[in-house]
């Protein structure tokens, strides 16, 4: 079946077509530019600009594919989480279309289609595995069993997300917006052992209570006292070094906590997926222990790791593949939604 997939959590807006795993076009459009001067997401301008750039985006996405809208089997959209605005937009067209077409629409959940994505590149997921979905605003640690129908949470952030704390510390550093990508790259000029910054949830009675979970803001804290006694001092930063050791510091947690969860769930692959997961010291250092630990660690091209079309469509067609019920057309947005939730399920069939 060809399912088109329509994402518009925050502020991209994207449309992709997918045959089972098959990737046949995948459109972008962002409206990040219109932000950046604002140092954060405006949510009302994202709304606008989802509406601005929905049809462009969807025609564009046929003409490249060389498809017909009838020729669609199904329709996919982000559900949620993200900002209701956002994913209102998205919703409508996507029920639009699929009550003009009389198609199914499934509602389906974004951050799951982070991880979902990734079978586009490297084909059928394995029996199971554990999932590392890492963005702007989240950060967790999943045991799936079946991607379309059984998701179980292991953990996640306490506090900050692994791309909100990059983000907060480019804001710190005077960086542009958003900051995790200039971060990274700082970093990689950096000495990750210069500064010793705190590993949250790291001591042996956070380990036992909190195995998979994660906390980043006693780290960011860490930075901030480090760049203000520097300031204070009237001593130059080294920002290639504070860049190098706090995302040392993160990647850490992250990394260590994820081949714990391989390990003690008997589990021997690791995807990951999600804006942070284009991180380069999180794809060097998990490469480098999860192969110590004889894990196989799956993760997406950089380009598949933001937020896109396709990752909806890959889920939506998981979703169908398990000929699941449709979600039914009253179905609304939910901006918190549940990672154990793929999709918002229907009583048809
Ligand atoms: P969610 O998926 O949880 O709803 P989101 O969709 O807003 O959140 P994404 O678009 O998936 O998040 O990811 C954006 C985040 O990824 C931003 O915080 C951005 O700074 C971060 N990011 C992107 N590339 C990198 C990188 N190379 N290193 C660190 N962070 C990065
Ligand atoms: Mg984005
Ligand atoms: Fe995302």
């Amino acid at each position: 079946p060809l399912v088109l997939g329509v994402e518009s959590t925050c502020d991209e807006t994207g449309v992709a077509l997918v045959r089972g795993h098959e990737l046949l076009v995948d459109v972008t459009a962002s409206s990040m530019d219109q932000h950046a001067r604002y140092g954060g997401i405006i949510p009302e301008i994202a709304s606008r600009a989802h509406l601005e750039s929905f049809l462009p985006t969807l025609e564009s996405a046929l003409e490249k594919a060389g498809v017909e809208l009838s020729e669609v089997d199904a329709i996919a959209c982000s559900a949620g989480p993200g900002l209701i605005g956002s994913l209102t937009v998205g919703n409508c067209a996507a029920k639009s279309l699929a009550s003009a077409l009389g198609k199914p629409l499934y509602g389906l959940n974004h951050v799951v289609g982070h991880l979902a994505v990734d079978q586009l590149v490297h084909g059928e997921f394995p029996e199971r595995f554990v999932g590392l979905v890492v963005s702007g605003g989240h950060s967790n640690l999943l045991l799936v069993n079946d991607i379309a129908t059984d998701i179980v949470e292991l953990g996640g952030t306490l506090d900050d997300a692994a791309g909100e704390a990059f983000d907060k510390v480019g804001r710190l550093l005077g960086l542009p917006y958003p900051g995790g990508p200039h971060v990274d790259r700082l970093s990689q000029q950096g000495n990750p052992e210069a500064i010793k910054f705190p590993r949250g949830l790291s001591r042996p009675k956070d380990l036992k209570e909190h195995p998979y979970d994660f906390s980043f803001s006693g780290l960011k804290t860490a930075v901030a006292r480090y760049i203000e006694t520097l300031q204070k001092q009237g001593e130059e930063l080294p920002v290639e070094d504070i860049c190098a050791a706090f995302s040392e510091a993160v990647n850490d947690s992250l990394t260590s906590k994820a081949i714990a969860a391989c390990q003690a769930h008997d589990v021997k692959t690791i995807v990951i997926g999600g804006g942070f997961s284009a991180n380069s010291r999180l794809r060097s250092l998990l490469d480098e222990r999860a192969s110590a630990a004889g894990i196989e660690v799956r993760m997406p091209p950089l380009k598949y790791c933001t937020d896109n079309g396709a990752q909806i469509a890959a889920l939506g067609s998981n979703l169908v593949a398990a000929g699941l019920a449709p979600s039914d057309w009253d179905f609304a947005p939910d901006s918190s939604m549940p990672l154990t939730e793929t999709y918002i399920p229907g009583n048809r069939s």
